[in-house]
């Protein structure tokens, strides 16, 4: 009798972006990354409830508080939610992300992504580059991983999208052992 561990899962979830950002190399980088299948999912949510019209973007710790209480994912399980909104937090101008620490939630703007954003010709690969490390880094904090000093790392903080260009998708030697530890 072949007695099988239940299989925990990575769901990435758009929900107002188009299933082409996340393309097939993405899924398999994360896969090889964070040794899990990746599940990508659509989410039928409005955002309106999350919008501050005096700064003009999207609250994401309530996004991510809504989906706590609102949704249940089996445990271990990760979710990644994917808007295009622009998302602030209160002490921050805006944020890339957001992620539970440990949790099982964070959620990645694509906003601040795009080429376009900085008054340039957009580059569909860059921004590709761009969305699979922001994923990377915070996803990486729902595995317990915390903010690295190494700027080369991908769980290096992004202030600034020269922050994100400069880092690699993956995480640095240091980074990888302490995942390693908790997958
Ligand atoms: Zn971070
Ligand atoms: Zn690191």
């Amino acid at each position: 009798m072949v007695f099988q561990r239940s299989e925990k899962k990575i769901f990435i979830s758009l929900v107002d972006v188009p299933k082409s950002y996340i393309d097939s190399d993405m899924i398999e980088k994360l896969s090889n990354i964070f040794r899990r299948r990746i599940i990508i999912q659509f989410e039928s949510l409005s955002l309106d409830k999350f919008f501050d019209p005096i700064r003009d973007q999207y609250h994401s710790t309530e996004i991510l508080r809504y989906f706590i209480f609102n949704h249940s994912i089996s445990d271990g399980d990760k979710k990644c939610i994917i808007v295009r909104k622009d998302l602030f937090i209160p002490i921050l101008t805006f944020v890339f992300g957001e992620a539970h620490l440990n949790g099982n939630y964070c959620i990645v703007s694509t906003n601040r992504l795009c080429e376009r954003f900085y008054d340039r010709t957009p580059n569909v690969e860059i921004f590709k580059e761009r969305l699979l490390k922001e994923i990377v880094h915070e996803l990486g904090h729902t595995f317990g991983l915390t903010h690295c000093l190494n700027d080369l790392c991908v769980m290096h903080n992004s202030f600034t999208i020269e922050d994100t260009d400069r880092k690699s998708i993956y995480p640095c030697e240091s980074c990888f052992e302490k995942l390693d530890e908790v997958l």
